[in-house]
């Protein structure tokens, strides 16, 4: 029997789904997308992007081509509300859509300090086209003087923003004092001769990075710390870590710690097997997985077959995180630096990795041509 199937968000668990949308058309059934935006960034190229080292084509999906040239509806809007009794999502236009079967790839939120100040002057790393905005302002503001530009956040999305803000100022010519307010430490997760390399990296082209001193907001053009000293800005990016949305909690789902829907190893949400989820959106059982697009990208095939085992019946597969993961931060000078749990390599090779990788993964899912429109 004919069933319908949507998809919540076009993010990176869902690209192969998306792609194969044809495979559930072609077994009668109707597959609904609904995203916030008919394109999907990839956030690992994000950062290359703001800097000019990629384009915005080269970095993004055209989701809605995708899913309307194999078969599917693409509905551009935002899921507000889900009833999970009745099988139905309410839309911010008003619609409401339902489902015998849901995924949800919703990502994260930046929690942002600013409360809406600085429009026009202050960023949030998530969505990705922010930076497209911040690179404008930049590109813009530069023409005219000399900047501040302050990146808040030391974890990786702001170390890598960083760099490439430093870039992009080499690039035009202009004269900016950057300035990373790092919190506590900067990328104080991760193993010590990590966060010395990128330290060692940014003090040699004049960045300035401070530690010791959390943000407590971000005024109109300045940031303001817990000890209640300030930090003037003319630009400024946000990446002080990110929370998935408060839809999960809000609809009485049961949902992790964090707010994020609650799956089981099958990525199916606990108490309804109808609704699945990947992504940062996610809270994985018995796990505290990272954020990180590694596990996203991974989880792929896993809700590709689920999806289906649930419309036509058979078996679900099981989703295992791997242990380890790497990760290769952009440093904006045409180096990188790898992690792998004790494996640290730091050099123009690391950074030629991650854009082989990175371009890679694009060519996977971009049909020629798609994202240029
Ligand atoms: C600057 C930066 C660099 C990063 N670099 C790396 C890296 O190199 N490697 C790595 O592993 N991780 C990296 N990360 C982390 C990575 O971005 C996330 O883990 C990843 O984006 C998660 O993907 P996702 O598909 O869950 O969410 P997203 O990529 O955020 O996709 C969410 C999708 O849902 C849609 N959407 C959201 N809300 C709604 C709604 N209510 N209704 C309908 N649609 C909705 C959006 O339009 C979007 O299509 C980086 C993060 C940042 C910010």
């Amino acid at each position: 029997m004919k069933k319908q199937l949507v998809f919540v968000g076009g993010g990176h668990a869902h690209l192969t789904a998306l792609f194969r949308i044809r495979d559930y058309v072609d077994r009668g059934h109707r597959v609904t997308v609904v995203s916030s935006s008919a394109y999907q960034y990839y956030s690992g190229m994000g950062p290359g992007m703001l800097s000019g080292i990629y384009r915005p084509q080269d970095i993004r999906f055209h989701i809605r081509k995708m899913v309307e040239d194999r078969g599917g509806d693409f509905v551009e809007d935002r899921v507000t509300g889900i009833r999970p009794q009745q099988r139905s999502l309410l839309l911010s236009s008003g619609k409401s859509i339902g489902y015998d079967a849901v995924s949800f790839n919703t990502g994260s939120e930046v929690s942002d300090p600013s409360a809406g100040a600085g429009e026009g002057t202050v960023f949030t790393v998530k969505p990705i086209i922010n930076l497209l905005r911040a690179k404008s302002a930049i590109e813009q503001g530069i023409r005219q003087k000399s900047l501040r530009i302050v990146v808040v956040g030391g974890g990786p999305a702001g170390v890598e923003m960083t760099g490439n803000v430093w870039r992009l100022v080499r690039d035009l010519g202009g004269r900016a004092e950057i300035t990373l307010a790092a919190g506590s430490r900067i990328l104080h997760a991760l193993p010590d001769r990590v966060r010395t390399l990128a330290m060692a990296s940014y003090l040699s082209r004049g960045i300035n990075i401070l530690e010791g001193r959390r943000v407590r907001s971000v005024e109109d053009e300045r940031v303001v710390f817990d000890d209640n000293t300030s930090q003037a800005f003319d630009i400024a990016l946000v990446a002080t870590g990110v929370r998935p949305s408060a839809l999960f909690r809000e609809a009485g789902l049961p949902v992790g710690p964090d707010g994020a829907l609650l799956v089981n190893s099958h990525l199916q949400s606990t108490a309804y097997p109808e609704i699945f989820g990947g992504g940062d959106c996610i809270s994985l059982e018995g796990h505290k997985l990272p954020k990180v697009g590694v596990y996203a990208v991974r989880e792929n095939m896993i809700l590709f077959n689920n999806l289906m085992a649930t419309l036509e019946g058979g078996a679900l597969e099981t989703f295992i995180p791997q242990k380890q993961y790497m990760l290769i931060f952009n440093l904006g000078n045409s180096r990188g630096i790898l992690w792998r749990g004790k494996f640290i390599w730091h050099g123009r090779t690391a950074f030629l990795l991650k854009d082989y990788i990175d371009r890679k993964f694009m060519k996977t899912f971009q049909v020629s041509g798609e994202q240029l429109e």
